[in-house]
C-alpha cells in the first residue's frame, strides 16, 4: 500500500500557502506547514477556509536552517513549497536586510535543509514577476531578462538563480514559479487591490468616506490565487523540474481596477479616490503582462478566473466582512 503524500509548505498562514494547504488537503496529502511564532493571530485564512484544524503546523523560522531540517524530520514531505517571504515591495525600502535574509538567503537555507535530510524532496520556489521589474521586453516569459527595481525584485532574483542552482548542481527536483500579482479575499490588506476591496465595503457601509492611493497609471497583470496554487502544484508534479510564468496575459491599470471594484456597488471611484504622495514608491515597475504559454502547453494550466469576476469576489467578500464588524 502507498503511503499518503506530505508535503511542507512554509509561509502557510499566508494567502498562497492557505489556498495551497487547501488544495493539498483536498488531493489527499498530509499537509504540513513551518510555523513561525507571533504574538498576533496569523491563523485567521486558515480558519477561513476551515483547515485549521488539518493542517500540521510545525514551530520554526524560515531564517533558522536548524528549524528548517527539524521541520524536514517531522514532516517527511515528498514536496516542500517555499512561500514565506517579506513580501511587501513598499517594506522592502524600509526594511531591505530584512527582506535580504526572509525573501533571498532564507531560500538558500531552505535548500540546504532539504539536500541534507533527503535530496530526492521535490520543491517550488515562489518567484515573482517582480525580477522583471523594469522590464526588457512588452510581454514577459521563462526568456525575459531581469532588472528588478526593489529590494524585494533583487531578493527574488536570487532566490529564483539559487533553486537553477541547486537543480544544476545537485540534480535536485528544483522547479521556480515566476507568478505575476495574484489576489484573493485572503490578500493582505497592505497590497493595492486588497486596500480598494476594503475601503468599497467601507465607503458603502458608510464607514469611511475616501481612499488615498498612490501612483493610479501602473499596469499589472492580476490574477486570482486559487488558480495560480494549481500551477505550483502541477510543477511538482512534472517528471523533470522547471521554471514557469504563470500569468493571465492581461494588463489592467490601477484607476481601472478601481473603476471595476466601485463599480460593483454603484459608486464613482472618482468622487472618493485622492492620490496621496506617500504612497508613491522610490522606483516603480510601471507596466507587468506575462505570457504564461509554456505553463498552458507542459503543464495543461490556465486561468480561470478574469479581473471583473476577482473584484465582485473580493468587494462581496469585504461587504460580508465589514457588515460583521
Ligand atoms: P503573504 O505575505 O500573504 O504570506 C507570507 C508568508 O510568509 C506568511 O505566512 C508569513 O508568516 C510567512 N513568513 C514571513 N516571514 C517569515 C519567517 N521569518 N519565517 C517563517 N515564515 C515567514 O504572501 P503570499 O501568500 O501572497 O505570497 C506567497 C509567496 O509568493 C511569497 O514568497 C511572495 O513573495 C510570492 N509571490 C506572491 C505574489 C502575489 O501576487 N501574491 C506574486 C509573486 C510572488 P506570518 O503570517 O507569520 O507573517
Ligand atoms: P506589487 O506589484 O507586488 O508591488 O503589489 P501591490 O499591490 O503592493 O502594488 C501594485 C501596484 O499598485 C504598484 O505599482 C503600486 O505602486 C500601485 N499602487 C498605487 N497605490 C497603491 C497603494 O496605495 N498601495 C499599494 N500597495 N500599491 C499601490
Amino acid at each position: 500500500m502507498s503511503r499518503t503524500r506530505s508535503a511542507l509548505i512554509t509561509g502557510i498562514t499566508g494567502q498562497d500557502g492557505a489556498y495551497l494547504a487547501k488544495l493539498l488537503l483536498e488531493k489527499g496529502y498530509r499537509v504540513h506547514g513551518v510555523f513561525a511564532r507571533r504574538t498576533a493571530d496569523t491563523r485567521w485564512r486558515l480558519r477561513y477556509l476551515g483547515i485549521d484544524q488539518d493542517v500540521r503546523l510545525i514551530d520554526g523560522d524560515i531564517i533558522d536552517v536548524s528549524s528548517l531540517v527539524r521541520a524536514m524530520q517531522k514532516a517527511e514531505p515528498d514536496e516542500v513549497y517555499n512561500l514565506a517571504a517579506q513580501s511587501f515591495v513598499s517594506t522592502s525600502w524600509e526594511q531591505p536586510l530584512l527582506t535580504t535574509e526572509v525573501t533571498a538567503k532564507a531560500v538558500n537555507g531552505v535548500l540546504e535543509a532539504i539536500r541534507l535530510t533527503n535530496p530526492k524532496v521535490r520543491f517550488y520556489q515562489a518567484s515573482s514577476s517582480e525580477m522583471f521589474g523594469k522590464v526588457r521586453e512588452p510581454v514577459q516569459s521563462e526568456t525575459t531578462p531581469f532588472y528588478p527595481r526593489s529590494p524585494y525584485g533583487v531578493a527574488k532574483v536570487f532566490g529564483h538563480w539559487i533553486t537553477i542552482n541547486y537543480r544544476e548542481s545537485f540534480g535536485m527536483h528544483c522547479s521556480s514559479g515566476i507568478l505575476f500579482n495574484h489576489e484573493s479575499p485572503l490578500r493582505g490588506l497592505e497590497f493595492v487591490t486588497r486596500k480598494v476591496t476594503d475601503a468599497v465595503a467601507r465607503i458603502k457601509l458608510g464607514r469611511q468616506k475616501e481612499l488615498r492611493l498612490g501612483n493610479l497609471d501602473v499596469k499589472r497583470d492580476w490574477g486570482y490565487a486559487g488558480d495560480y496554487v494549481q500551477a505550483m502544484w502541477l510543477m511538482l508534479q512534472q517528471d523533470e523540474p522547471g521554471d514557469y510564468v504563470v500569468a493571465t496575459g492581461r494588463s489592467t491599470s490601477v484607476r481601472d481596477m478601481c473603476r471595476l471594484a466601485f463599480d460593483h456597488v454603484g459608486l464613482d471611484y472618482e468622487k472618493f479616490v485622492v492620490v496621496d504622495p506617500n504612497f508613491l514608491r522610490p522606483a516603480e515597475v510601471d507596466v507587468l503582462l506575462g505570457n504564461s504559454a509554456r505553463a498552458k502547453e507542459k503543464l495543461g494550466w490556465q486561468p480561470t478566473t478574469d479581473l471583473e469576476t476577482l473584484m465582485r469576489m473580493m468587494v462581496d467578500a469585504d461587504m460580508a466582512r465589514v457588515a460583521r464588524e
